[in-house]
């Protein structure tokens, strides 16, 4: 699998905020994406919008319940089409399946369009191993591949990457003169894929859709990569996690409508190709071969949990980290893997295991706006405040994010609030130790009235590093009620 790097979170957040450059490109996701996306929604009616989300999530509900009737099904028809279907457990069989593929059918050069999935398998050091050159082909991927990073969005990989860096790159790895034009720049990587889409015997793609009662593999792209690199090499292998079954092409119209608005609020993509199959006999073009890799590799075990199945829903549309308040903040290499913002961080830890990625549930304010943007109305909040309650009460403390200081601090503030003479006392002893720290000159954080600025507060300094400490109030509620209201007017 792609390097895990989900412990580092709150080290590389720290660093992303106070990268001017990750600024900059970060408020293009609210301005220009989050933006695009609500003027789609307005177009068709905010009424049909919800219609259509309803729809959607009914559909997912009932293919994730029947999903072993609907892989039968797929694989059936695939299989009738003249593909080949490859189901792996995990990451190795699913690079095994392709390692064999590539070894008996002696390949050397693979073009590839955009695939999540294959980042999760780390498929292209998988392939690399055997020999093979892989090159991504969407423009982003390619330039994500060419700086050694992995995706920093869902639907935009090199969003953070500015033209000048993108031409100091190409310069670079590519060894043409610097122009930091972006035509000239996009010009450049259609000469160098070009070639490679005429040498490759092997052209990966993942799946937006697999549609089962046809057997049809659906990508949704704006590039024409997607449509030659499953259409010009003599052999294409379609890779993609078993969540994408969907039963029929009518559902596959509710997906149609959705997606491309919620990802950039277009009516629909450059290209929405549906592949049944390897060319027929009577076909000018495509491919002689046509195989399709199914994945797992953890997701059975989300399946099988009431708590996290939802996520299995999700069509990576994006519109989640776009009106994230977090990932606004940090961006997408500081959840340290491939999915990143609200949704990643109910994926990754279900995928790589809590002990790995027990920060990102945290990593949210809750505010709820993913999922009112979610078109399938996935519940991520409730999901990511199930994953906080799992890493809280696991009895392996590597699963745990917070350390003791704050488990035994949330220990003592449930018995506090549970207690009105607790409540009350401990209102008094507040006040008073806030009166000690107002009144200390040497007190060295910065004070106004008795509310203590962001400071680092012993025990506390997680939370009030980066937060006001507001002055509790003189009199409580509860004394105002003695005094004034109990009575009534
Ligand atoms: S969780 Fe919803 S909003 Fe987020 S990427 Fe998935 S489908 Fe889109």
């Amino acid at each position: 699998m792609a390097d895990i790097k989900t412990k580092d979170f709150s080290k590389a957040s720290a660093v992303s905020i106070l990268d001017p450059q990750l600024r900059r490109a970060l408020r293009q996701v609210g301005t220009g994406f989050d933006a695009a996306r609500r003027a789609a929604i307005d177009e068709v009616s905010p009424k049909l919008w919800d219609e259509w989300r309803e729809e959607a999530r009914r559909i997912k509900i009932h293919s994730l319940d029947h999903l072993d009737y609907y892989l039968d099904l797929l694989e059936q028809n695939v299989t009738k089409a003249g593909g080949h279907v490859h189901f792996a457990k995990d990451a190795a069989q699913a690079n095994d399946i392709m390692a064999e593929l590539v070894r008996t059918r002696n390949i050397k050069i693979a073009t590839k369009s955009k695939s999540m999935v294959s980042e999760e398998l780390s498929l292209n050091p998988a392939l690399e191993a055997q020999g093979v050159d892989v090159y991504e082909t969407d423009l982003g991927e390619y330039i994500i591949q060419l700086a050694e990073e992995t995706p920093f969005h869902l639907v935009a990989p090199a969003l953070h990457k500015t033209k000048e860096q993108v031409a100091q790159l190409f310069t670079d790895k590519l060894g043409i003169p610097y122009n930091d034009d972006i035509n000239a720049l996009a010009a450049a990587a259609r000469l160098a894929l070009r070639e490679k889409f005429l040498q490759a015997d092997l052209g990966i793609s993942g799946a937006n859709f697999l549609v089962a009662e046809t057997g049809t593999l659906v990508i949704i792209t704006n590039e024409g990569n997607g449509r030659l690199s499953t259409s010009a090499p003599r052999i294409h292998v379609g890779i993609t996690g078993m969540e994408k079954v969907i039963p029929s092409l009518q559902d596959l119209a509710v997906f149609l409508r959705l997606l491309p608005r919620s990802a950039t609020g277009q009516r629909i993509t450059s290209y929405v190709s549906m592949i049944t199959g390897p060319r027929r006999a009577d076909d000018e073009d495509g491919p002689e071969e046509f195989h399709l890799i199914i994945v797992d590799n953890g997701r059975s075990k989300m399946l099988a949990d009431p708590d996290l199945r939802e996520a299995l829903y999700c069509i990576r549309c994006g519109a989640c980290l776009n009106i994230c308040p977090v990932y606004q903040k940090v961006g997408g290499h500081a959840y340290g893997w491939v999915y990143p913002g609200p949704i990643g961080a109910i994926v990754t830890p279900s995928l790589v295991g809590l002990k790995e990625a027990q920060d990102l549930p945290q990593a949210s304010s809750l505010c709820g706006a993913c999922r009112e943007v979610c078109p399938v109305n996935i519940n991520i909040p409730r999901m990511l405040l199930h994953l906080r309650q799992k890493s809280a009460e696991s009895p392996d403390p590597s699963e745990r994010s917070a350390g003791l200081v704050p488990n035994l601090l949330a220990e003592g503030y449930t018995r506090v609030m549970r207690s009105p003479a607790l409540l009350s006392a401990s209102h008094k002893l507040g006040r008073w130790q806030q009166n000690v720290w107002a009144a200390m000159p040497f007190f060295p954080f910065s004070k106004k009235g008795g509310m203590i600025r962001k400071a680092s507060l012993p025990l506390l300094s997680r939370w009030t590093r980066m937060r006001d400490l507001p002055e509790l109030p003189k009199e409580t509620f509860r004394d105002i009620w003695k005094k004034d209201l109990k009575e009534g007017p």
